[in-house]
């Protein structure tokens, strides 16, 4: 009884140094075409409204090398060569959000990967319209303005692909009393 007890409390402990229960972190880049077309504050407004909490954020010109390792999975795809070369064709703002189910949260508010696809209210379908069939046709990327983790596992893989510990912040938020 006393171990399952000292247990709980170690687990709530762990819990609540990951910023409480259910409380999760996330990565999200705005991409080189929401940094060029003057959509960061559009963007953050968003996450800050909601209650989301900003604990780390940077702009970062990435180079090719950052690419292969932040899309991985997409190495090796017929449309990687075009998706590196918009990801590294200007600098992008990197944010790490935190909050309750903050994945699901932030691939909620950004849509489905295509713009057509992407509803009214969406990031993607608010501030983009293209299709797959015309980033094929053009050879482009689907410029789509952001990136956000998939999964809980991929976004504590990225968050130390991006960030140093020391570049991640703990503070509370207004928001907090009534979200958390
Ligand atoms: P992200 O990983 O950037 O958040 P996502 O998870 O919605 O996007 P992925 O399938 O991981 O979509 O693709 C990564 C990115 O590659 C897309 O956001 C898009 O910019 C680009 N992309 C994906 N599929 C294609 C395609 N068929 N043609 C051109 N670009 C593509
Ligand atoms: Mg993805």
């Amino acid at each position: 009884m006393r171990a399952k007890h000292a247990q709980a409390k170690k687990s709530r402990k762990r819990a609540e140094m990951d910023g409480g229960p259910m409380i999760e972190r996330t990565l999200v880049l705005l991409k080189p075409d929401a940094v060029q077309r003057g959509l960061m504050g559009e963007i953050i407004s968003r996450f800050e409204k909601v209650g989301l909490k900003i604990i780390g954020a940077k702009l970062v010109w990435i180079d090719r090398e950052q690419s292969k390792k932040h899309y991985n999975a997409h190495v090796g795809k017929k449309f990687y060569k075009v998706l590196e070369d918009y990801i590294v064709q200007g600098p992008v703002l990197a944010l790490v959000l935190e909050g309750v189910q903050a994945v699901e949260n932030v691939r909620k508010m950004a849509g489905p990967t295509e713009p057509l696809k992407a509803a009214p209210g969406t990031i993607r379908g608010d501030f983009a319209h293209i299709s797959m069939a015309h980033a094929d046709t053009t050879n482009k990327s689907i410029a789509n303005l952001i990136h956000a983790s998939g999964t809980v596992d991929e976004a504590q893989k990225e968050i130390a692909l991006w960030f140093k510990d020391n570049e991640l912040h703990s503070y509370k938020t207004a928001h907090e009393e009534h979200v958390f």
